[in-house]
């Protein structure tokens, strides 16, 4: 039978794949899938292709080929060692160790292949494409565009009509493009992107950022010298991608530079927020790309059925952030943003040669996971917020962390309550456990507490809270937090979490407040620094308040909620004056309700 080759030939990364049995197999070798598209010779002048290549594109530029694909169909060559190549024959290289890789996994010869191409590839880059295939020993039996593939990989058999948005930002491009299908035809609505924007430029601007400080520091640049700037290059990447998952990363080179005659060192811990501040803007360029493709398109975003990640830079949290935030609708992250396109290009070699192909199976979370905390939000403190750490349809396994801190001074404990749902107030998701760290350092409000997340395949979540300042650290591993969410009543659920909460004694919530999520910085970007005691204040007195309404008479009840809607509204925009009115009735009511 026909084997053929999915084959994603990228920028700075490229993946085989193929359809056996009716499953998509990537094709991997020594245990990795991903081959970095970069082609080199070494110091004995052998051929080097993939990751051993890419170690020495810094310090041997002369003998290291990047990023080829940005020349496919131009009439140029390159030269490596003594030799001149086109665009076709380096491409060429890295098809056919792809497919030496997979003839050694398949343990038989493979001759066909479709490879994908950007949407925005001309009919020269195409052709330029399917040469160097040839050139590789392969019959190229179809090109396709990437963000067809990645649809094919998410809705191989789609029978009505479908309409994607597919967000692919790798290592060096970024294109963001709408797809139609309908009963095995594919089409591309519309396509825009950036050939020069990508997750190297995210590195770029976190090394400038932290040699700048070093330089600032020690007076060196680091980024005169070639060894430095590709260790700092690395550290930077590492961090980075770090940072997808942990709210902050600590870069540290060792002897990165010396200053007279004495060794200086790197350590800098740099800040998940810290580092958002650097990539939002180009953040930002992707999001207008995306609306001129949907205008192009002729659709609004509700009209999308499905939003797809492709590229590794996709899994920033921050572009997924914004991303979600501009077209309101979750996004499909199940198959790995790497992989897809390679995965929808076996699926299409499939459908080519005949074969069946049964659904791609990934584990996902169903559900986001997360945790209860005390959030600000439209003026108002809520102690029921739900603070997602492991969003839904996250692949397995899944890790995340997240950063926390206590909500006032001197707390000795923090509760962690386990939450698994969709929505963003606690009482209407499913608990899924809790636990208590105690013993914490006996410090002001904001003491920093870091919660991790590991998810694995067979659905156990282990949960990790940690004191960041003296790494104090206690761990819950909850069996089954999947199964339990899935066989269970909701409303029954929902209706016992919220009778457990209403029950609950005050006194007992307030022993151990759960922990406030990202505060000050909210609080403060609101309020003035002057009135910060005041609205600090009157945030304790609407936290009372509210909790004595469930025991309160009708009467009182309504009063309570009356004046406490009144406090909120004027903490939304509070000036000394407003504050002062709205506490004063407000306060007296509680004085005499908890005499009573
Ligand atoms: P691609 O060209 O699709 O292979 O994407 C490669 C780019 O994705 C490189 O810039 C990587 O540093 C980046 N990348 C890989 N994994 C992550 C991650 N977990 N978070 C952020 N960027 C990542």
């Amino acid at each position: 039978m026909d084997i053929i080759l999915g084959i994603d030939l990228g920028t700075t990364n490229s993946v085989a794949s193929v359809v056996i049995n009716g499953e998509i197999q990537l094709i991997k070798k020594n245990g990795e899938a991903i081959l970095p598209s970069v082609v080199g010779l070494d110091e004995a002048g052998n051929l080097l292709v993939g990751r051993a290549a890419r170690n020495q594109a810094v310090l041997a530029p002369e003998r290291t080929i990047k990023s080829i694909k940005r020349k496919m169909g131009v009439a140029a060559t390159v030269s490596l060692g003594d030799q001149e190549y086109t665009p076709q024959e380096i491409s060429a290289m890295i098809l056919r160790r792809l497919k030496e890789h997979a003839e050694e996994q398949l343990g038989q010869p493979v001759s066909k292949a479709v490879i994908t191409v950007p949407a925005f590839f001309n009919e020269i880059q195409r052709e330029a494409t399917r040469e160097a295939g040839e050139l590789a020993g392969l019959e190229v039996v179809r090109i396709i565009n990437e963000p067809t593939a990645a649809s094919l990989t998410y809705e191989a058999k789609a029978e009505h009509l479908e309409r994607l948005l597919v967000y692919d930002l790798g290592g060096g491009t970024f294109d963001v493009s709408v797809v139609q299908m309908e009963q095995g035809i594919v089409e591309v609505l519309a396509s825009h992107g950036d050939t020069k924007l990508g997750g190297d430029d995210f590195d770029d601007l976190l090394l400038d950022h932290v040699a700048d400080a070093f330089q600032k520091k020690h007076d060196i640049d680091l980024r005169l010298s070639l060894i430095a700037k590709s260790r700092l290059l690395r550290s930077c990447e590492d961090a980075k991608i770090a940072l997808s998952t942990e709210p902050f990363a600590t870069i540290e080179l060792e002897f990165i530079a010396e200053k007279d005659g004495h060794p200086l060192h790197l350590v800098r811990e740099i800040e998940r927020a810290e580092y958002e501040e650097l990539i939002e803007a180009l953040i930002s360029k992707t999001l207008v790309c995306v609306d001129e493709s949907l205008s192009d398109a002729k659709l609004q975003a509700p009209q999308i059925d499905k939003v797809i990640l492709v590229g590794g830079s996709s899994r920033t949290p921050l572009v997924q952030r914004l991303l979600e935030e501009r077209l309101q609708q979750p996004l499909h992250t199940e198959v790995d943003p790497d992989l897809s396109v390679a995965m929808g290009a076996a699926v299409q070699g499939a459908l080519i040669a005949g074969v069946d192909v049964g659904p791609i199976l990934v584990d996902i979370t169903p559900h986001t996971l997360g945790i209860q905390a005390l959030g600000y939000h439209d003026g108002l403190y809520n102690e029921f917020m739900f603070a997602p750490i492991i969003s839904r349809l996250s692949a397995l396994p899944a890790n995340k962390s997240e950063m926390f801190s206590t909500a006032s001074d001197g707390q000795k404990a923090v509760i962690i309550a386990v939450y698994q749902g969709e929505n963003s107030d606690i009482r209407r998701n499913e608990k899924v456990g809790e636990f208590k760290l105690e013993g914490l350092a006996d410090v002001e409000a904001g003491n920093e507490i870091l919660v991790r997340f590991h998810l694995n395949q067979d659905g156990i979540l282990k949960v990790t809270v940690m004191e960041r300042a003296t790494g104090l650290e206690k761990q819950l591993t909850i069996d089954n937090a999947m199964e339990k969410f899935r066989q269970k009543n909701r409303d029954a659920a929902r209706s016992r979490i919220d009778a457990a909460f209403n029950v609950e004694p005050a006194s007992a919530q307030i022993s151990t407040k759960p922990i406030l999520v990202k505060p000050t910085k909210l609080a403060k970007g609101i309020v003035p620094a002057e009135l910060q005691r005041d609205v600090d204040e009157a945030y304790e007195l609407l936290l009372t308040a509210q909790k004595l309404i469930p025991e309160a008479t009708p009467e009182d009840a309504a009063e309570l909620l009356s004046l406490t809607g009144r406090l909120e509204k004027v903490l939304a925009v509070p000036t000394a004056e407003t504050l002062k009115t709205a506490t004063a009735e407000l306060e007296d009511l509680v004085f005499y309700l908890q005499d009573a």
